[in-house]
């Protein structure tokens, strides 16, 4: 079988070979066909223990993700889920070409009001706005919604149902051993914004900043939903942004990293220097070894080099605590540039007029960068 990218197929089908102990390009339709007890009995017992709903991260996640009543009322017979397994087997068609796998395997025929329930962001009856859309037309194969609905069992709960995909088959089937060897023990508290731990905590157990896996660009968190109600999102984390987290760790810096909420806006490539200052207090939020650490990781050397120039230039002719004041007032760029300009009156703060304007047109980014070196520098008592 081949993979398709679609974060719930995909973990179904690295869920499946885990099981049967293949590899995912070696797991064939007779591999799929003859696991419905397997998962049957899985899946009901990630959901109920001797008849009482378990005490999982799968009983927790059963209202919000793969919502069907045969997973979230655990009275419900194992052999209910059995019988919702088996019906999506013997539901593949080959009527036309699944937009998912590409494979003909589309039954134009099959009818399943719970599809929603199957794949998350999937339309059906229940949360189409417009019921008098044919549904059947969504090509999506039965392999493909079997195999979304055994992704369940490496789901886990992040406030919002979560998965990770990566490109990586080596991650994938690191993660998909982690979360079946320790799906008792899996913390159902966790909210969405504990996400920057449990990452980086996860993934410093099986790699260092030095060494991760060769087939690995990304990783993607993705959270969703597809109960009542339907939430998809989406953060991608590159290959170099993991590295960098692992490094922070090695340093002993992640826990400042983590107390500044500085992951999300990390992962949405905002500049985080602009993070790091207090406005207000006039106070750095930082040390200096995370700042220094920030910078070069988000500046480049000759921007780190241009603003350093006219740190040293300013400081030459007034104190750190008045230009600071000044620089305060500066919330436009038409204002910075008027800044720039006074202090140059005696000595130019900048070093050629392409720096100028590099400075100006950088207004965001330079104010920050500038505001951060100036209390640096008064921090240490230097002016
Ligand atoms: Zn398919």
């Amino acid at each position: 079988m081949n993979r398709t990218y679609n974060a719930q197929v995909d973990n179904g089908l690295f869920v499946l070979a885990y099981y049967l102990n293949k590899s995912y390009k070696d797991l064939t339709m007779d591999d799929l066909k003859s696991s419905v007890d397997l998962f049957a009995d899985k899946m009901y017992s990630s959901v109920s223990e001797d008849g009482k709903p378990a005490k999982t991260n799968w009983y927790s996640l059963s209202t919000q993700s793969h919502n069907n009543s045969f997973l979230n009322q655990y009275t419900r017979t194992r052999d209910k889920i059995y019988n919702q397994l088996k019906d999506l087997i013997d539901g593949i068609g080959q009527d036309k070409v699944c937009m998912c796998c590409g494979e003909r395997l589309v039954n134009i025929k099959y009818e399943n009001d719970a599809i929603n329930a199957f794949l998350a962001g999937a339309p059906s009856t229940k949360n189409f706005f417009n019921k008098s859309n044919n549904l059947q037309t969504i090509d999506i194969c039965n392999k493909c919604l079997y195999l979304s609905y055994i992704s369940f069992l490496n789901t886990q709960k992040l406030g919002y149902a979560f998965l990770y995909l990566s490109d990586s088959d080596e991650f994938m089937e690191y993660i998909t051993e982690e979360l079946q060897l320790n799906w008792k023990t899996l913390d159902i508290t966790l909210k969405q914004s504990d996400m920057d731990r449990h990452f980086i905590e996860t993934m410093s157990e099986f790699i260092s900043y030095e060494d991760i896996f060769d087939d690995m660009t990304y990783i993607d968190l993705i959270y969703f939903q597809n109960g009542k109600t339907n939430y998809y999102e989406e953060d991608t984390v590159p290959k170099e942004k993991i590295r960098f987290l692992l490094r922070l760790k090695k340093r002993g810096l992640i826990n400042e990293f983590y107390n500044l909420k500085l992951f999300k806006p990390y992962l949405k490539d905002k500049f985080l220097m602009y993070y790091l200052v207090d406005r207000n207090k006039l106070e750095m939020k930082c040390g200096e070894k995370l700042y220094r650490e920030l910078e070069e990781h988000s500046m480049t050397k000759k921007e780190i080099e241009l603003i350093k120039y006219t740190t040293e230039k300013l400081l030459e002719r007034d104190s750190a605590e008045n230009i600071l004041k000044d620089l305060k007032l500066c919330n436009k760029k038409s204002e910075f540039e008027r800044f720039i300009k006074d202090r140059s009156k005696d000595v130019l703060v900048y070093d050629s007029l392409e720096d100028f304007i590099e400075l100006t047109e950088g207004f965001y980014k330079y104010k920050s960068v500038l505001e951060a070196n100036l209390l640096i520098k008064k921090n240490k008592g230097g002016c």
